[in-house]
């Protein structure tokens, strides 16, 4: 089995039309949706749910109201302002806890309880492609990180239990922590940008972070055509920095088309971007089987 981690540095490149578009494609695929903060590949895949975990990180601090005197200890040492005075009594807002458990250790009453914190959920579903491993992190719930690593975890258990070919990993954009848990052991990563400046500031960071975890990373312009000079600029950037290009993906309205229909691109239509798609799809397996 092969994993494949389709990155980009920042969102809006078309990154997840192309996964959806590999999943069309791919045969014997498990599918990992590791855009946590922002995901959108469900959207395309309209999965079923078969089961619902909860995801723990974490603790959050909760003061059994019977139990506390009333000193105020807990507040006055809180670095996050997270206690409140309630009455003769203090209650703590649980999204200003940031779960440091001082309160907990100080407390002389020890009436501060420390149960794990929900942070959100994780889903196995069935599409019409095959499983997907996906997830919703919490409103303004951190640590996205940990439940990336989850999600792949996961979905590489489910394509080695079913002797897929192929795990194919929709990736978080940026460069920060739910980047490098999504890329981490992959067997390669395809980093999808757009032909303007943040695209090539964001892609060289990335190809930087792939180097440092010794990744084989490919490139794929999309839009190249909106600024053919800028494409040339970026693909030689890449070329120089250790990555390998191996396709430009020009504009398509039926990109978007396709996604308004719950569609992946190469299922929409034959056009100009599902035909350069499946060509993108024939190097990778070339390239990586
Ligand atoms: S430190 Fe403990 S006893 Fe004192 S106010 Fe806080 S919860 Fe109540
Ligand atoms: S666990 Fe830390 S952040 Fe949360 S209320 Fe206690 S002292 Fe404040």
């Amino acid at each position: 089995m092969k994993e494949l981690v389709i990155i980009s540095g920042k969102g809006g490149t078309g990154k997840t039309s192309i996964t959806a578009s590999f999943a069309a494609l791919a045969n014997r695929a498990v599918f990992a949706d590791c855009d946590v903060d922002a995901a959108d590949l469900h959207l395309i895949l309209n999965p079923e749910i078969r089961e619902r975990h909860d995801f723990y990180s974490g603790h959050e601090a909760v003061i059994r109201k019977a139990d506390c005197t009333g000193c105020g200890l807990c507040a006055d040492l809180c670095r996050f302002d997270a206690v409140k005075s309630s009455g003769d009594k203090f209650k703590i807002e649980l999204p200003s806890c940031e779960g440091c458990g001082v309160c907990v250790s100080f407390c002389p009453a020890k009436a501060i309880d420390f149960p794990d914190r929900l942070c959100g959920e994780w889903f196995v579903s069935n599409t019409r492609f095959g499983t997907i491993v996906h997830a919703r992190l919490g409103i303004g719930a951190e640590n996205s990180g940990k439940l990336v690593s989850t999600v792949r975890q996961q979905a590489r258990q489910f394509a080695t239990a079913g002797q897929a070919d192929w795990l194919l990993t929709d990736g978080p954009p940026g460069t920060g922590c739910p980047v490098i848990a999504s890329i981490t052991g992959a067997d390669a990563v395809l980093a999808v940008t757009e032909p303007t400046l943040s695209g090539q500031h964001d892609l060289l960071r990335v190809i930087e972070l792939t180097r440092h975890f010794k990744i084989p990373v490919f490139v794929c312009v999309n839009k190249w055509d909106i600024n053919p000079a800028m494409t040339a600029t970026i693909e030689a950037a890449a070329t120089s920095s250790g990555a390998t290009v191996l396709t430009r993906i020009p504009y398509d309205i039926s990109i978007t088309e396709a996604q308004i229909n719950g569609q992946s691109v190469v299922e929409h239509n034959n056009g100009i971007a599902s035909q350069f798609m499946q060509t993108l799809w024939e190097k990778l397996c070339q390239l990586l089987h």
